[in-house]
């Protein structure tokens, strides 16, 4: 279905959609199913969770039902996505299966993978991983080293190291960007993208500890892995075109400036108890109002979407003032809620807090840092 022939939702429908999401968190709250986090779509990963908002057709929404999508409008997602991500729940299982590999898969993969990779994303079964990143190069992505060499029967080796990779340890696949031809020096010309499936005999996955002590990263080595001819996703060495296409659907969501918002919810909600001073009444005021504009924004990028375009500079100035946003959220409420962050104990508070304070370095360096974002818009301004 395009955006041409799809019912635009009214504001009644989105009203009622939003309600409707509200229960169902209030629901699995109730239960005692999940305790909010900040980072939610990073670190909680919880596949049963995933496997009930899938139940609700809360994934692959915007896929055509034919894969087993629900044919639903970017503006009926960003309603899902936001409520789930100012919840703190659970989502990072399927979160980029979601966001990226299903428009991915849809977009370049042949009918035989769509197949057999979107009904099962789509059912919160199949949870992605993104193998973009090496230890050479994160900013400068053109420079990827990993290889991938042809054979006679159309299979591949694949050579390299990626790192950074999110959930690698825990996915059922990866898509990866590899070099098939040409050599460095030919930067974007050359490269291809692959899906592999994991965990696989010759691929090491060995998880990085992150400050907070947990492990939700990976380095990820290929030792000449064999894959089949068909992990080969989309047209060899359009790999560069097909990447800057994710990586639009990667930066354009609301997680760029909502991944700290169930901290502020908690401050406010506790503030409603204790009271507020006149500052922390400022201070709760200024970060609301940041918030309901870059909600805005945000929304413009789904609008934009909704109607088929590619918003690639308004996402990079939305992730970049977002993901400042998301730092800034935490530093105003650590200094200003006169509590103590405290990883272990039994203010509930306390460990969100401290929680929010180990992820924020991460805000503004994931899915491209902010120096890289304003070149993009400088570029997309017609600078040079
Ligand atoms: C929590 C987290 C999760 C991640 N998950 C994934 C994942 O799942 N898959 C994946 O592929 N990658 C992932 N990444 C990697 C992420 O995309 C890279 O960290 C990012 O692109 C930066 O690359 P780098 O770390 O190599 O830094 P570098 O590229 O080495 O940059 C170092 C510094 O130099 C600056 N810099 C570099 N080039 C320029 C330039 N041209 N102009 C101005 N400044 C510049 C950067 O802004 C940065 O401050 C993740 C990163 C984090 C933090």
């Amino acid at each position: 279905m395009t955006a041409a022939t799809r019912l635009r939702p009214s504001d009644a429908d989105l009203a009622a959609l939003r309600a409707e999401v509200r229960a169902f968190l209030r629901t699995e709250l109730a239960a005692g199913r999940f305790e909010p986090v900040s980072d939610s779509w990073m670190t909680g990963f919880d596949g049963d969770f995933s496997a009930r908002v899938a139940a609700q057709g809360w994934i692959g929404m915007t896929m055509p039902t034919e894969y087993g999508g629900h044919g639903r409008s970017p503006i009926e997602r960003f309603v899902v996505t936001e409520e789930m991500l100012a919840h703190g729940a659970p989502v990072a299982a399927h979160w980029i299966s979601d966001r990226q590999m299903a428009p991915g898969i849809l977009a370049n993969g042949t009918e035989v993978q769509k197949a057999r990779y979107l009904p099962a994303i789509a059912a919160g079964e199949r949870f992605f991983a993104i193998g973009m990143s090496e230890p050479d190069a994160g900013s400068d992505l053109a420079g990827v080293r990993t290889r991938a060499v042809p054979h006679d029967d159309g299979s591949w080796t694949i050579t390299g190291t990626k790192v950074w990779t999110t959930g690698a340890h825990l996915a059922d696949a990866m898509v990866l960007l590899a070099r098939t031809d040409g050599g460095p020096d030919d930067r974007q010309r050359g490269l291809s993208q692959f899906v592999v499936d994991l965990p696989h005999p010759d691929i090491e996955i060995r998880p990085l500890r992150s400050i907070d002590g947990a492990e939700h990263f990976n380095e990820v080595k290929f030792h000449d892995a064999r894959v089949g001819a068909d992990a080969l996703l989309g047209v060899r060495g359009q790999g560069w075109a097909q990447v800057m296409g994710e990586l639009a659907f990667e930066r354009s969501g609301p997680e760029r400036y909502l991944s700290t918002m169930p901290l502020l919810r908690a401050w406010a909600d506790l503030l409603r108890t204790t009271g507020a001073t006149p500052e922390q009444r400022k201070t709760l005021g200024m970060l609301t109002a940041r918030a309901w504009a870059l909600r805005r924004m945000s929304l413009a990028v789904a609008h934009e979407l909704d109607a088929g375009g590619r918003p690639d500079v308004l996402a990079a100035m939305v992730k970049d003032v977002g993901s400042t946003f998301e730092g800034d959220l935490v530093e105003a409420v650590r200094t200003s809620s006169g509590t103590v962050a405290a990883r272990g104990g039994h203010d509930p508070f306390a460990r969100l807090l401290a929680a929010s304070v180990l992820h924020t370095p991460a805000f503004t360096l994931r899915g491209g840092t902010n120096e890289i974002l304003r070149g993009i818009v400088a570029r997309g301004m017609g600078l040079r």
